[in-house]
């Protein structure tokens, strides 16, 4: 390739590189400014399973059953039922928690769980500093059910 050729060839390349340029220049940005703008979700994310509260007695769907942990694959649901002062086991928690700093977000606990107790959170803004700060009780669980908005995709459907 002669000298000109070379350089008719620079110029046609660099022409093409500023017309990109150029039309970038007029587009709308996209930059989104996180953390005083919110990033919009596309639907069904989902972040940490959370407890349903059953908005007419104010209590737990929960009956303790333990499915949901059985079906976690790395494990991290920690059930436990409320023992009666007649040594019974009652169909409620006295513990559920959960360790979100190993959950997959896999949805398997809600699949699994058959009282509709479960639903995924679709808050994403729930990074800590230390890693105990993502181990999630109860109470915080239920909370975070009232004051985020959830999901309840079971069969890959949103429910
Ligand atoms: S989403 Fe998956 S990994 Fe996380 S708690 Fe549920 S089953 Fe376990
Ligand atoms: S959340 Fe559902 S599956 Fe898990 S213990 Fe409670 S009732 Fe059972």
């Amino acid at each position: 390739m002669s000298l000109v050729q070379q350089l008719a060839r620079t110029a046609a390349t660099m022409a093409k590189g500023h017309l990109v340029t150029l039309r970038e220049l007029f587009r709308k940005p996209m930059t989104i400014h996180y953390p005083d703008e919110p990033v919009p979700h596309p639907v069904g994310f989902r972040s940490i399973p959370v407890l349903k509260v059953n908005e007419e007695s104010g209590k737990l769907n929960c009956t303790a059953c333990g499915l949901c942990a059985r079906s976690c694959p790395p494990a991290i649901i920690f059930v436990e039922s409320f023992i009666g002062e007649d040594g019974r086991r009652k169909q409620w928690p006295a513990k559920f928690d959960l360790d979100l700093s190993r959950c997959m977000v896999c949805n398997l606990c809600v699949e699994a769980c058959p009282f509709d107790a479960l639903e995924m959170s679709e808050d994403a803004e729930l990074s800590a500093y230390t890693i105990e700060d993502l181990y999630f009780t109860m109470d915080e669980l239920a909370a975070l059910w009232k004051t985020s908005r959830s999901v309840r995709i079971a069969g890959g459907q949103k429910v």
